[in-house]
């Protein structure tokens, strides 16, 4: 059929699209294209996206212990399932193109002293060598008491050692990690929020 110029403005114009292309006659390729969901046999997770401290909900499905997709959670009071451009990508972390990021760090990972590289260590290894650290450094920097106006006060506590909370943290973990480093003496106790 014959289209004039008003026809074809009118066309294009108001968006009226294929549906009145095939309307007017026109034979026009289908413009949607369907494939299998990947989340059709995929389980679903809640958690918080680790990357600022808005703390956004997020959705993970997994398959066979493989995160398949991720994607803002609807039914999240902070974001209601938008998600600004770092945590669109957070699979990522994960996977890059459906394989797994190179760059991912997926064990503990330790550089000694004066060493120009880095090596792995098993969790074990890793968790005692911290606890080992926090306690030398806490039993030689501790403060049993303080000197107020010439009076001694206790006080018990030890200013060499500072926490930094990251994003991903939730208020229950936070509450137990700050009850921990309290009870350990520590008074610099900080979260990444706040810088
Ligand atoms: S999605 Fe963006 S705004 Fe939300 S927590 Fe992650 S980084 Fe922050």
């Amino acid at each position: 059929m014959e289209l004039t110029r008003r026809d074809f403005l009118k066309l294009s114009g108001s968006g009226l699209g294929a549906a009145a292309l095939v309307n007017l006659g026109f034979r026009v390729p289908a413009l949607a294209k369907t494939e299998p969901l990947r989340i059709t046999k995929a389980k679903e997770f809640t958690t918080i996206c680790p990357y600022c401290a808005v703390g956004c909900g997020i959705l993970v499905m997994s398959e066979n212990n493989k995160v398949v997709n991720t994607e803002g959670n609807p039914d999240h009071p902070i974001n209601q399932g938008t998600l600004c451009s770092k945590g669109t990508a957070l699979i990522q972390i994960s996977f890059v193109d459906g394989k797994v990021n190179p760059d991912r760090i997926t064990e503990p990972m330790y550089r000694a002293k004066g060493a120009s590289k880095w090596e792995t260590l098993s969790w074990d290894d890793a968790i005692s060598k911290i606890a080992q650290k926090i306690k030398d450094t806490r039993d030689a920097n501790w403060i049993e008491q303080d000197d107020i106006d010439g009076k001694k006060v206790t006080c018990n506590r030890t200013e060499a050692i500072a926490s930094f909370g990251g994003a991903s943290l939730d208020n229950e973990e936070c509450y137990l990690l700050v009850k921990m480093l309290r009870t350990l003496g520590l008074v610099y106790v900080e979260h990444q929020a706040r810088i």
